[in-house]
């Protein structure tokens, strides 16, 4: 089989996407030093649409809305619908359209934390655009990636996606409760992600069903560094 790939400096404007990640990488480093000072936990959510981000902050809202003052940054090419869907009095969020971008970056996350109390903020969830590729190119400055895959999206996603895979904490495994169904074996996924990332915590989840959400909290390990209010 002829498998084309591209030669070093083939691709146009390579030059150019270098300094492109550097000024994200810079302005990462930047975030993390404001969210650090401000003692805020910082987490981000990646993920195909439809695997789940929105639904697995909901229950972590749910559990953690009693005992840390919580922010959630939405971002979606066009829509605020997961914003609505997040929306609980004591839950400040903010949306963030990126139009045709398909990833948020670093600039965007600098943007919506000056729109944020982070002074009286615990722990802040960033749910990114559904997508398993650019994300991993971006980092935003969080101190923690969660990616969220689901059984429905067949045997090969986290092969098919290593990079964003190698810089995860915690891998959720979404929807087993259609394991069987699908056909797709949870721990068939597992063994991929521990091949690319030994480090990862992966955890199996239903989120329909409020399985394995308390192994997610537990995975964050929040009490070692939250503003000492556990
Ligand atoms: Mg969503
Ligand atoms: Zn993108």
């Amino acid at each position: 089989m002829d498998i084309i790939e591209p030669e070093e400096g083939e691709i146009l404007d390579i030059e150019l996407e270098e300094d492109f990640l550097e000024k994200n990488r810079q302005l990462s480093v930047k975030n993390r030093a404001l969210l650090d000072k401000n003692k805020v936990r910082a987490i981000d959510v990646m993920g195909s649409i439809g695997s789940g981000k929105t639904s697995l902050i909901q229950l972590l809202l749910s559990i953690l809305g009693k005992k840390f003052r919580i922010a959630v940054i939405a971002g979606d090419l066009t829509t605020s619908i997961d914003a609505e869907r997040l929306r609980q009095p004591e839950v400040k969020i903010i949306q963030v359209n990126t139009g045709k971008e398909c990833h948020l970056d670093a600039r965007l996350i600098e943007r919506a934390l000056k729109s944020l109390p982070l002074s009286s903020t615990d722990l802040l969830f960033i749910e990114n655009v559904g997508n398993l590729i650019c994300p991993a190119d971006f980092p935003l400055g969080t101190h923690q990636r969660i990616v969220v895959i689901s059984v429905t999206e067949g045997p090969w996603m986290v092969v098919k996606h290593p990079y964003i895979f190698r810089d995860a904490d915690i891998v959720v495994i979404n929807k087993i409760d259609l394991a069987e169904a699908m056909q797709v074996s949870p721990e068939k996924l597992t063994q991929d992600v521990s091949g690319i990332n030994p480090n990862a915590k992966v955890i199996p989840v239903s989120c329909r069903y409020k399985k394995g959400i308390f192994e997610v909290v537990s995975a964050l390990e929040l009490n070692l560094s939250n503003k000492g209010i556990i």
